[in-house]
């Protein structure tokens, strides 16, 4: 009998990475790795490579959770997903992360941005846009768990700290605001205001490598010497900060191990997390075929580059397992302790609070580590080591803070070429777009940015 060189895994619903349109698709596994396999009728055949390992994308069946929703839904199921968006009444996931853009301009031009900013591209939105636009999230979450702030490059927002001050009255668990750090690596006093929106309040600071040729690959610039500065700034401050690094393969890949042992060493550092490119928006320097790279490959290249993280370290995030990975540690004197591999996935998946809890033994030389889980809900008032994330596992650990917390998160958008209806459904990275409509962050990107909208109606058109 013939036999097939896959395995036949499954099957889903994608698009096709030329129009658009929406697409079967096969899941099959080949020489131990993942395949999508499909067909348009117009554009014919594809084949995308999803996951390098087949053991964990198997895995990530196994920490889906009985999905939390917001209080209230944006739009109706009409077209079927993922033309709905709003959130549809369909969405499996609530806003664990909503995006605020409050501007489009930019000081940079980044030849790779999903948002295509540059200094003269569109427009700032006003203070009243704003708020109404934050007054959406709260309406849908009641309290959000974290809000991110973000553009274009949101420091140049002419009524920038109007905004925070206007974020900080609203019911908002953890403020973001996503940054180039530009302005603070040049400003000191600028940086020192910042602070003032501490605690529940975080820099997440675009951070893709310590080379300036691959920064002007990525950026456009030359930027080591600012991203220098700003962490200087930062450290003196002590303002909690996330790296977060946008990840080309054969570019900056190769960067990951060090990039985490820098951010150990920083005073404020709580954590980087890595952002494998999504196809969306302007990308230059760019081979779809050659340069894309699946959140497997950058969880190997984290395992194969630092000696601390283990395979039990890197685990499913349960709201959104196919996108999200986490790793948790301890900085303590210096030392580095993984946490993750503590947790009872068991405990993550049926909504009791998994916690893990640290004790120092008396005789401060060895660290004792013990879990346990428990029905309540912990409170994310104060900053300190609790987890900022709802389904990630909260922290107890008397005498540490939030400094003392040390996270690793994958973060692989879906663009085109990897959709999976499936998978989109449990998106929770969304955005308040401008006619205030809560919006997946893929799908944003992909149909419902300002020149992407002619052709998402022209496929509502034909449906
Ligand atoms: S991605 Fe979510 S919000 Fe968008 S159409 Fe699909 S289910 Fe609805």
């Amino acid at each position: 009998m013939p036999v097939r060189k896959y395995n036949y895994y499954d099957f889903t619903l994608s698009l096709c990475p030329t129009c658009l349109k929406r697409v079967d698709a096969k899941i099959v596994f080949e020489d131990e790795k993942v395949y999508m396999l499909k067909r348009c009728k117009d554009h014919g055949n594809s084949k995308v490579l999803i996951a390098d390992d087949v053991e964990y994308y198997k895995n990530i069946r196994n920490y889906n959770k009985p999905s939390e929703t917001p209080y209230k839904f944006n739009t109706k199921v009409h077209y079927g997903c993922p033309y709905d968006c709003g959130l549809c009444t369909d969405h499996e996931q609530h806003s664990c992360l909503t995006i605020v853009e409050v501007t489009d301009r930019c000081n940079l031009t980044c030849p790779t941005c999903y948002a295509g900013s540059s200094p003269s591209y569109g427009r700032h939105r006003t203070l009243d846009e704003i708020k109404q636009m934050l007054d959406t999230i709260v309406a849908n979450e009641k309290e959000p768990d974290v809000v991110q702030i973000s553009g274009g490059e949101p420091t140049i927002h002419p009524q920038f700290f109007e905004i925070l001050d206007y974020a900080k009255t609203l019911p908002i668990r953890h403020l973001m605001l996503n940054t180039n750090g530009i302005r603070i690596a040049k400003e000191k006093e600028f940086a020192k205001r910042l602070k003032e929106y501490s605690p529940d309040f975080e820099i997440y600071l675009q951070f893709d490598s310590f080379d300036d040729a691959v920064l002007q690959q990525l950026r456009g610039a030359s930027l080591s010497e600012i991203r220098k500065k700003a962490i200087e700034n930062l450290n003196e401050l002590n303002l909690s900060t996330t790296l977060v690094v946008t990840l080309q393969k054969g570019l900056n890949d190769s960067e990951i191990g060090n990039i985490i042992e820098y951010a150990l060493r920083q005073r404020s550092v709580r954590g980087v997390t890595f952002q494998p490119t999504q196809i969306a928006g302007r990308i230059e320097n760019f081979d779809p075929e050659t340069d894309r790279m699946t959140l497997t490959e950058v969880r190997r290249k984290i395992l194969e580059q630092t000696s601390i993280f283990k395979k039990d370290d890197l685990i499913p995030v349960p709201c959104n397992p196919d996108a999200l990975v986490m790793g948790y540690a301890l900085k303590i004197d210096g030392e580095v302790f993984p946490l993750t591999r503590y947790v009872n996935p068991a405990d993550l998946l049926n909504n009791s609070k998994n916690t893990i809890v640290y004790e120092q033994d008396s005789t401060l030389h060895g660290k004792m580590i013990d879990l346990f889980s428990t029905g309540n809900s912990v409170e994310c008032a104060e900053e300190n080591l609790k987890s900022i994330m709802c389904c990630l596992p909260k922290i107890e650990a008397p005498n540490l803070g939030y400094d003392n917390l040390f996270r690793i998160i994958i973060m692989q958008f879906i663009d085109a070429y990897n959709f999976d209806v499936r998978a989109i459904k449990k998106s929770c990275a969304h955005i308040v777009d401008k006619d205030y409509k809560i919006i997946p962050f893929e799908t944003m990107n992909l149909f419902y940015r300002d020149d992407k909208k002619e052709v998402v109606k022209a496929i509502q058109n034909e449906l």
